[in-house]
């Protein structure tokens, strides 16, 4: 079986590991309540995109409240 010669240093380690982090995500306020939201997803507060509502708040009230009690 193949062996690597020597231990890798820290340096090289951190090295490979440098592009491993996390980056923030962008958040964009919404046109209708501004709230941030991801951009190009559906606003979670109040369910509009492209100026349209798509999802109706008030249903999803009900279904969350659904979900709890079952
Ligand atoms: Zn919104």
């Amino acid at each position: 079986m193949a062996v690597p010669k020597r231990k890798t240093t820290p340096s090289k380690r951190n090295m490979r590991r440098s592009h491993l982090g996390l980056s923030a995500s962008n958040f964009v306020e919404c046109p209708n309540c501004g709230e941030l939201k991801l951009s190009h997803h559906i606003c979670s507060s109040c369910g509009f995109y492209n100026k349209k509502s798509i999802v109706s708040m008030e249903n999803l009230d009900e279904n969350n409240e659904l979900d709890s009690d079952s």
